[in-house]
């Protein structure tokens, strides 16, 4: 059923920190669903310029830069705030998991499980059409898992995890928007075009990303479609990329995932 237009969502960019970024989903009544504020004061900033009205709170996992606004965003507002089971993040209310479906602003959501980065690593996927895009398209909040032209780095989760949990995403409607939680895309595409060389995609999407940072503007959201093209991290399978990481870290290759965690290690040191 096509939404009408009053009822779609909007999906705006808070920046935070030195590269990352809150994702504000929004109604046309101005009520707001943020994702990872790691920090309240842009979100505040944002929600007073703006005068929309906070209702509820998605966490993608513990990092601090993901969580440190809960305390100070809640604690004049009585909102549920969804995360990661397990007690360890204060102020999650809503504990959720793998599989999980509920609903805000009259979107549904999904929770994807997606470990690797933490053990913890939760991405939503909200199914609803909105303004910013085709009228199928859904868009996933992946936190730190992928970014474009990369992943997050493993500091909890095992290469199988993290690689299983990235094939898991690369597997969703191409036309899926992802809304990653920073703002890493030109030294991914750097590292991609060093990984992967006759990948011409990945030169052309450098050039147009490079456009779009030299105005200010965010190169996110990015698409499964676009991913698959130029992200050497869902592309283990090229046998250009193999021959790569395999020079580069003195290693036979045997298996997409050995392609994985050599592309990891080798991306770890640059
Ligand atoms: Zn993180």
């Amino acid at each position: 059923m096509m939404n009408s237009p009053d009822t779609r969502l909007t999906i705006r960019p808070i920046p935070a920190f030195k590269d990352n970024y809150t994702w504000a989903i929004g109604n046309a009544r101005g009520d707001t669903v943020l994702v990872d504020p790691g920090d309240a004061a842009p979100v505040e900033a944002f929600l007073a310029k703006t005068g929309r009205t906070l209702r509820a709170i998605l966490i993608t996992h513990h990092h601090a830069d993901h969580t440190g606004g809960i305390n100070q965003l809640c604690k004049n507002r009585d909102i549920p705030v969804f995360g990661p089971a397990g007690g360890h993040i204060k102020g999650v209310t809503n504990s959720v998991n793998d599989g999980d479906v509920f609903t805000l602003l009259g979107a549904h959501i999904k929770v994807m499980a997606v470990p690797g980065h933490t053990l913890d690593h939760l991405a939503y996927l909200l199914q609803e059409q909105t303004m910013d895009s085709d009228p199928s398209a859904p868009a996933l909040f992946c936190g730190d898992t992928l970014f474009a032209g990369g992943c997050g780095r493993l500091f909890e989760g095992s290469p199988e995890m993290m690689y299983t949990s990235l094939l898991r995403i690369g597997a969703l409607p191409e036309q899926t928007r992802i809304y990653c939680a920073h703002e890493y895309t030109l030294s991914n595409l750097g590292f991609a075009a060093k990984a992967e060389p006759d990948n011409e995609a990945i030169e052309l999407r450098r050039v147009l990303e490079s456009h779009k940072r030299e105005q200010a503007l965010p190169t996110l959201p990015s698409t499964i479609f676009e991913e698959l093209r130029t992200n050497p991290f869902l592309r283990c399978h090229s046998v250009c990329l193999k021959e790569q990481v395999s020079i580069q870290m003195a290693q036979e290759l045997h298996s997409d995932l050995e392609t994985f965690v050599y592309l990891r290690r080798w991306k770890d040191q640059v």
